[in-house]
């Protein structure tokens, strides 16, 4: 039992309104056991178990911020080591000039250490779980069981090798190995269209289906990417994937700068869900109903990188005319070597800023934002019992230094939060109820010295290998 007190607590209202209250928190285990006015543990009168349960940390944050933990709702974690890898090259070039022959050379223990050194980013930045893809998921896996943080691992098949089976049979024995509820989950996913021939897509299809699955893939991240499926297919990437099912269990598709307004009846409640659909959009636009299980009933979100959309001139997803439209909107970092940072505060700024100049006016606000970052994002993840700091949710929470320079004044902290704050605030870290990061220490109990010097090794590896 851990009692954070003195805090100021970031909460959202039914109307998705985000606002701060004093208060204190306090958690069981990895959960959530009460949230607000001070409460005595000698109370015998009180829920909680007293007085024999006395917290066993007493957490005075000094009228600093208490806020959900974020949710990277899309990620190549190990793509750490190509951090600076290709810098300036546009997607295109990017990927098949530098980032896949790189890749090709990588050994399964090269993925181990550039998770970890990944999950320490997202630690120190308020993160507290990720939906990464990536091969040698296994490795992956490794690295986030022992630090004790949390990842949806998801499909990578692509088939331009013309090696399909072997790819969908890998995915097969990950979808087998790692099920959920624990620290690695793992869903169906392929990496593009454009990567995919239509014997993968089928069969990430009957994937889908056997392991009941949500299905993640990029999607229409740039303009030529719709064209040459156009020329290719005759179809935009959202027609070629819907046409083979794989909107119908919902999932994630990543980036989606460059979706055309026909390509958004797929996202919607009608046109995603071949099944039923539960929760029908968030609520800020007039929309109504909301479940909390929508993801396991259908729900397709689009996982935004507004940071790796712009380094790799890709352009910027319409946040505002997808979440008017009724769309599901989380937000994710993609990997190190299109960011090249794993900060969640960077994308919820630079998701505000972007709307701006694309939407006009406020764009989509701060609330949108913050719910993109957290309440959705827990959606997306599959975690909605990790969407708000609230009595019986998961513990995984962030407290944030308001006391600095650049959180003053502190008369409105959830704009702070949003156009303010960064990394450098973090002060402790807390996911499932475990702190895994406080006043710049690990409690991961992974040796990071190690792992930043296997982590530089192998990069050099990588390097000298390069024709
Ligand atoms: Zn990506």
């Amino acid at each position: 039992m851990i009692r954070f007190y003195n805090a100021q607590i970031l909460k959202r209202n039914q109307d998705g309104r985000y606002y701060t209250e004093s208060g204190e928190i306090v958690t069981d285990g990895a959960r959530i056991l009460h949230v607000g006015a001070p409460i005595s543990f000698s109370d015998r009168s009180s829920r909680l178990p007293a007085p024999d349960s006395q917290p066993s940390r007493d957490i005075d944050c000094h009228g600093n911020l208490l806020i959900p933990g974020f949710k990277n709702c899309h990620t190549h974690s190990a793509m750490t080591l190509l951090r600076g890898a290709g810098e300036g090259l546009p997607l295109k070039r990017w990927l098949y000039e530098r980032i896949f022959p790189l890749e090709s050379r990588m050994m399964p223990e090269d993925v181990y250490f550039a998770a970890h050194l990944a999950i320490a980013e997202y630690l120190a930045g308020g993160t507290t779980a990720a939906q990464d893809m990536y091969f040698y998921a296994d490795e992956t896996a490794r690295a986030v069981t022992e630090a004790g943080f949390r990842c949806v691992g998801v499909g990578a098949s692509a088939d331009s090798d013309g090696k399909t089976e072997e790819s969908l049979r890998r995915q097969e024995e990950l979808l087998k190995k790692y099920t959920a509820g624990g620290a690695f989950s793992f869903r169906v996913g392929f990496h593009a269209e454009y990567t995919a021939s239509d014997a993968l897509l089928k069969g990430v299809k009957i994937l889908s289906e056997r392991f009941q699955s949500p299905v993640h893939f990029h999607l229409s991240e740039t303009e030529a990417e719709v064209r040459e499926c156009l020329a290719r297919t005759g179809k935009t990437p959202p027609e070629r994937i819907a046409s083979f099912g794989l909107f119908g269990r919902g999932g994630a598709a990543y980036h989606c700068v460059h979706l055309r307004d026909g390509d958004l009846k797929y996202f919607s409640h009608e046109g995603a869900c071949i099944g039923e659909c539960g929760r029908q959009a968030s609520d800020r636009f007039g929309r109504v109903g909301e479940s909390t299980n929508d993801y396991e009933n259908g729900g397709m979100y689009i996982v935004s990188n507004p940071r790796s959309n712009l380094k790799l001139g890709s352009g910027s997803a319409p946040l505002k005319k997808y979440l008017e439209k009724g769309l599901r909107v989380a937000l994710g970092t993609d990997g190190a070597a299109s960011n090249n940072r794993l900060s969640m505060f960077d994308e919820l700024n630079t998701a505000v800023l972007l709307s701006k100049v694309n939407d006009g006016g406020i764009g989509i606000g701060a609330d949108a934002a913050l719910d993109a970052a957290f309440y959705d994002g827990a959606f997306a993840m599959g975690t909605p019992d990790a969407r708000a700091l609230e009595v019986g949710m998961r513990a995984d929470i962030v407290l944030l230094d308001i006391d600095r320079p650049n959180m003053r004044p502190q008369t409105n902290s959830v704009d702070r939060l949003v156009y303010s704050a960064s990394d450098s605030n973090v002060l402790l870290t807390m996911v499932g109820g475990r702190i895994l990061y406080e006043n710049g220490e690990y409690a991961t109990g992974v040796d990071y010295e190690r792992v930043k010097r296997e982590f530089e090794a192998r990069v050099r590896r990588l390097s000298e290998t390069e024709n």
